[in-house]
């Protein structure tokens, strides 16, 4: 299986978008249109360019100083089977995954293919950007309301537990 990820384009090395030095992948497809939106040119479903996954993995493996990839968007869980196997490959070579979502965490666990991704998510940050909770003081995230949940330690004790990052 060679999925293709249809996404508006990358950022090869971030240290903005998550702990360490990270390879940032915006997906393509935003159904949220939050007010003020950092990149409304991400909603369209139409837009962007699919990339097979195995190009994105063969561009991480050029660079040794990356720690991990964070999938933001765009909405990243509207392509939940492609972003899986991105994902799971990535752990498997063990770069720590990150990923945004406009979903709440909730939501996301109560889908299958959404909770596919999650199981090959190490840190998710959760819920829309809402404009009235905004702050530049937040860590990793643009809005209070937000939250970052170690997805791991949450499904394994099987309640919401927010990352020690924060
Ligand atoms: S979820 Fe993100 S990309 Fe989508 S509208 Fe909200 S801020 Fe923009």
């Amino acid at each position: 299986m060679n999925p293709k990820v249809r996404i508006a384009g990358v950022v090869k090395e971030s240290i903005v978008d998550g702990p360490g030095i990270r390879f940032v992948v915006f997906a393509q497809g935003c159904p949220h249109h939050c007010q003020g939106c950092h990149n409304p040119a991400t909603h369209d479903f139409n837009g962007g360019k699919l990339v097979a996954i195995e190009t994105i993995i063969d561009e991480m493996q050029k660079n040794p100083l990356l720690d991990g990839i964070t999938l933001s968007g765009g909405e990243p869980f509207e392509q939940p089977e492609a972003f899986c196997e991105l994902a799971r490959r990535s752990q498997a070579l063990g770069y720590h995954v990150m990923a945004y979502t406009g979903y709440s965490y909730e939501t996301l666990l109560a889908k299958k293919d959404q909770r596919q991704l999650l199981a090959h998510t190490d840190l998710l940050v959760d819920g829309k950007f809402e404009m009235a909770k905004k702050s530049l003081m937040l860590k990793f995230r643009g809005s209070q309301n937000q939250r970052i949940i170690d997805v791991k330690r949450s499904r394994h004790h099987n309640q919401i537990i927010l990352s020690e990052i924060i």
